[in-house]
């Protein structure tokens, strides 16, 4: 990890090197390696674009090639001061260091910097510029926009060309693209970070909450359904105003003076409410209520991504209330249930992180350590290897994190199960025990997909939009050859659509490799072609998306076929 850093972070003042060769005037911000490459942030004299890019290598090329060494030099500030009298950004840098300054020299590029970086430019590996982006100053809307280009650096030009065709892989299935292709979503300035689902996203969304539902249905939660809007003093209570004020949307209701409700951003306190609501007993524990619960959190602008990041979304969440001795079963149960989701998907467990006590908190420490043991054991009875994510951890309790491998090797924080001694304790939890006694129960919460309309995003991706029959909007499409083969079309689909499928017709007056194209853009699993011969023979045609041909068959055995993909969940 920090020789690739070394090497990027190195890339990034070659980067610089080469601008200063070639626009002379430019002012230098930045230049720090990420999880991806590097960046450099410039303020220009005149507009740069990607069709520079090819210039701008073939000049750190020939920088490279020069070997010129990365030598560090340590002066007094005001020396810094003198080197860097035409940069306002390194001079406001400057302002907030003290005593000896290190700065290095590339050629006639001279940075402030710590370093390290490699020998010199020669070592420097295959870099590639990915794209160019503004960047406010220090990330401030007050300060000046600058012009930040990323670029990408690696050892060998063979690990470049498989990161540079992975990322063409992943562009051509980026969601926000396939989303308006096959008319599932769209975004709109009138609500910012919030997705408006079309007829046939929201098809795709509801086979998610249905089969969401008939897990856990199956595995003994109840849904419920708590309100968008709760008052000031619940969400004081619970600690969200003092642990996630900046992101949370006031509601100030009419007639009040100040912010007197919030939108949830959490469906927890409506859980315990429910839970408040009567005295519970041991005999009803495991109590699992489940909430698909829509959730507003106030990401800003810049966090906002397609359906990844969203301001509005909805987790598959539930509040699970057991007794101390029931914990570790649940817990086991709750991943073991996880596992089956992803399998479903074709998702990969990539790893599981330990997040513990963050410093916001509330909760005393012994019981963050008690919390924190139980799930270490879980763990390691399951066998399960993890990271352990120092104080990430909600805020209430510590957690689980599971983060997938999708198809093409990128890894996404999905599932998430907390582990909670403070709430209850916070609002004041009892059920009676077989004894008769009073005790405080123990509240795990829990998130699956996580933000439901995120899963789908990430399935958009694994799948390049090609869902599986049970989730694809339309199942079959009907194409008849010619209007004379419209009649016998209209009696297939009918069977198709009382069999329970979704279905469509293509009745336009086009070609048949127009239909079928059409259909094939659409990504439709199943293409049903009609004319003269399956008239005769009472059949119909069957192509597979992806131009497989299955040939004629009887409609009974098509819908044999589509059922046996259904209820096995099977891509085609
Ligand atoms: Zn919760």
């Amino acid at each position: 990890m920090q020789a690739e850093a070394t090497l990027n972070h190195s890339c990034s003042h070659l980067l610089a090197a080469a601008i200063k060769r070639l626009y002379p005037k430019v002012k230098f911000a930045i230049g720090p390696a990420i999880e991806n490459g590097f960046y450099y942030d410039f303020e220009f004299s005149q507009p740069v674009s990607e069709a520079d890019f090819g210039k701008i290598e073939k000049t750190m090329g020939k920088i490279k090639q020069q070997a010129c060494p990365f030598e560090r030099k340590v002066v007094s500030l005001a020396e810094a001061k003198k080197l860097f009298a035409n940069q306002p950004y390194k001079l406001e840098i400057l302002k907030e260091l003290k005593g000896k300054i290190s700065v290095y020299q590339t050629g006639d590029f001279v940075d402030l910097c710590k370093g390290p970086h490699v020998v010199d430019t020669a070592k420097i590996g295959a870099f590639k510029l990915l794209s160019i982006a503004g960047a406010y100053w220090r990330g401030s809307e007050q300060n000046k926009m600058l012009t930040r280009l990323y670029g990408i650096c690696f050892p060998t030009a063979k690990e470049l060309a498989e990161f540079l065709r992975q990322r063409a892989e992943a562009a051509k299935r980026d969601h926000r693209k396939i989303g308006q292709e096959l008319e599932l979503f769209s975004f709109h300035p009138e609500a910012p970070g919030d997705v408006f689902w079309h007829p046939k996203g929201y098809l795709i969304m509801q086979q998610l909450f249905e089969y969401w539902r008939e897990l856990h249905r199956r595995e003994g939660y109840q849904e419920v359904r708590t309100p968008e809007i709760l008052t000031r003093q619940v969400w004081n209570q619970s600690g969200h105003t003092d642990f996630f004020m900046e992101k949370i949307y006031r509601v100030l209701t009419p007639g009040a003076k100040q912010w007197d409700m919030a939108i949830k951003p959490m469906n927890c306190d409506g859980g315990i409410l429910i839970y408040q609501s009567k005295l519970h007993s041991y005999r009803e524990f495991p109590l699992r209520l489940g909430e698909l619960g829509v959730v507003h959190r106030f990401e800003s602008g810049g966090e906002i991504h397609g359906l990844l990041r969203l301001r509005e979304f909805t987790q598959d969440d539930a509040h699970i209330f057991c007794t101390p001795a029931q914990v570790k079963s649940e817990l086991k149960k709750v991943i073991a249930l996880c596992f089956e989701f992803y399998d479903t998907f074709g998702l990969k467990l990539d790893h599981l992180e330990l997040s513990t006590r963050p410093a916001q908190s509330i909760g005393a420490t012994a019981i963050w350590e008690k919390a924190e043991g139980i799930m270490r054991q879980v763990l390691q009875e399951n066998q399960l290897p993890h990271q352990v994510n120092e104080g990430e951890g909600a805020f209430y309790g510590p957690k689980f994190d599971f983060h997938l491998r999708d198809s093409l090797g990128r890894t996404w924080q999905c599932a998430t199960i907390q582990l909670d001694f403070a709430q209850p304790e916070n609002f004041d939890l009892e059920y009676v025990t077989a004894k008769g006694t009073r005790e405080r129960p123990v509240l795990i919460h829990r998130v699956i997909y996580g933000s439901v309309e995120r899963f789908l995003g990430i399935l958009i991706e694994q799948y390049a939009g090609a869902f599986p029959v049970w989730l694809a909007p339309v199942q079959a499409k009907i194409i008849p050859i010619t209007d004379q083969h419209l009649g016998y079309g209209r009696q297939v689909y009918q069977k198709l659509v009382d069999a329970g499928l979704r279905t469509e017709l293509d009745d336009r007056r086009d070609t048949t490799a127009a239909k079928i194209r059409a259909a094939e853009l659409q990504k439709i699993p199943y293409l049903l072609v009609v004319g003269d011969r399956e008239i005769a023979n009472g059949h119909v045609n069957v192509r597979t998306r992806g131009k497989k041909v299955l040939g004629e068959m009887t409609t009974a055995a098509f819908l044999t076929r589509i059922k046996a993909d259904l209820a096995q969940k099977r891509q085609i």
